[in-house]
């Protein structure tokens, strides 16, 4: 008799758990998927270049609705689809809808919900955020009627969003609060080179800018944003880019342990052992998340566990950021600040647009930031990764690893 396993959440971490528990025993389970968005599964890193008209719905579309036909799993995706009660006792999930499935096994990975800026006016219309197919159809039908974005935000997210936008043809500001761009990345001296290389391609920005409030007209529709030093910005599309919350309401309701996200333990396990968790809804060892890099190795581990093999366990490794905008060549990976315990080595030329900053302590690489030439990120992330000492190589690490191995 196969057993029953329900996963809840259609999105990039709970189907690549299904994906590698198919290839480790495509016989163990039946598995039922309930999914909130109407589709199959489909690469959600990638809505940046369908924004930018790099890619389109049907180029980034992972796994179609055949695909779980073929798979034997039982799908049930849309709105009216959405889990909204865990039913724990009887070990049974049930959709808005009443749809329902028994478990032996639930799989949880509801992802994250955008967090909505709280100021006066956040809910008008046209005041959006960037996480899903509906908000990319959203900002292009704006980009064919309307003129004014302002995107709040200038992280990865926030930066790809207008970057897009621009390219559609709309006059879109970037309003951060902080006075460096892509201050969890960055140093200052890369995003100010970044910030040069992003006005000359049309973006505009506002930084260390304190939002006061959203105003709109008598339908209710986003005019304008002001801010706390007087200024104000004619907006007809506001995309609020300033983070992500793990999306747990489910799960508490529930009574499974949640702290920020769903606690789970190195085998991707919540307090309740017939219940694992995965992707932007969980917490590890109090971190969460918020890229997809770490959220594959804990769909291999978790797989592993639900194939019962149980060997795995899941260790947080520092993730490598890149900004996906063609042309802009960005790496940031590690504690690219340092401390005063540490050091950093620096290489600038800025004729060709090239900076490179690297972070020592104790003889180990803990931090790199690269803008222009990134070609050696995946050798520092190495390094760092493997915790290598550097000695030896540590007057000529900033060149690179050809200039490294050759010396
Ligand atoms: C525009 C954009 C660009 C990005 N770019 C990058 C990048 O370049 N690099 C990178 O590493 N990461 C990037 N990310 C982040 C990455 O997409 C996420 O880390 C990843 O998608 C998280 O996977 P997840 O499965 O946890 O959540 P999701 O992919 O969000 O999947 C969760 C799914 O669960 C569904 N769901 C929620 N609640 C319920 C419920 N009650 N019932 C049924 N279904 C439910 C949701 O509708 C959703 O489909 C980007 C994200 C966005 C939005």
């Amino acid at each position: 008799m196969k057993k029953r396993l329900v996963v809840i959440g259609n999105g990039m971490a709970g189907m690549r758990t299904v994906e590698e528990l198919l290839s480790a025993a495509p016989n163990k389970y039946d598995i039922t998927v309930f999914g909130a968005e109407p589709y199959g599964n489909y690469n959600r890193i990638m809505l940046s270049s369908v924004l930018c008209g790099e890619k389109t719905i049907e180029d980034i579309v992972i796994n179609n609705r055949q695909w779980y036909i073929d798979n034997g799993i039982t799908l049930y995706a849309g709105e009216d689809k959405t889990a909204v009660r865990i039913d724990r006792k009887n070990k049974k999930v049930y959709a808005q809808d009443g749809t329902f499935a028994g478990y032996d096994r639930l799989l949880i990975a509801t992802g994250s919900k955008a967090v909505a800026p709280t100021i006066p006016g956040n809910g008008l219309e046209g005041v959006i955020s960037f996480r899903d197919i509906v908000d990319v159809n959203k900002m292009l039908a704006y980009s064919r009627s309307h003129n004014k974005a302002v995107v709040l935000g200038g992280g990865l997210l926030g930066l790809e969003a207008a970057n897009g936008l621009v390219s559609r043809g709309m006059d879109v500001t970037v309003v951060h609060s902080n006075e460096i761009l892509l201050n969890r990345q960055m140093d200052r001296a890369a995003a100010k080179m970044l910030q040069t290389e992003l006005e000359q391609r049309g973006l505009k920005f506002k930084m260390a800018a304190k939002l006061k409030q959203l105003s709109g007209d008598e339908q209710g529709h986003v005019t304008t944003v002001s801010f706390e030093d007087g200024s104000r910005l004619e907006c007809d599309l506001f995309v609020a880019a300033i983070g992500v919350r793990p999306n747990i309401e489910l799960a508490h309701e529930a009574g499974i342990y949640c702290e920020r996200g769903i606690v789970v333990n190195d085998t991707l396990q919540s307090y309740d052992p017939s219940i694992y968790a995965v992707g932007e809804c969980i917490q590890h060892r109090g971190a969460t998340f918020g890229l997809v890099a770490p959220l594959f190795e804990q769909a291999k581990v978790c797989a592993n566990h639900l194939s019962a093999h149980g060997a795995a366990e899941y260790i947080t490794l520092p993730t490598a950021t890149k900004l996906k905008v063609t042309g802009i060549n960005l790496f940031s990976i590690g504690d690219f600040q340092g401390d005063v315990n540490s050091e950093s080595v620096h290489f600038t030329d800025p004729a060709l647009g090239i900076y490179k900053k690297l972070v020592i302590k104790a003889n180990k690489l803990i931090g790199a930031v690269l803008y222009g030439d990134t070609a050696d990120g995946g050798w520092y992330q190495e390094l760092l990764e493997k915790e290598d000492t550097i000695t030896g190589i540590r007057d000529v690490l900033i060149f690179g690893k050809v200039y490294a191995t050759s010396a």
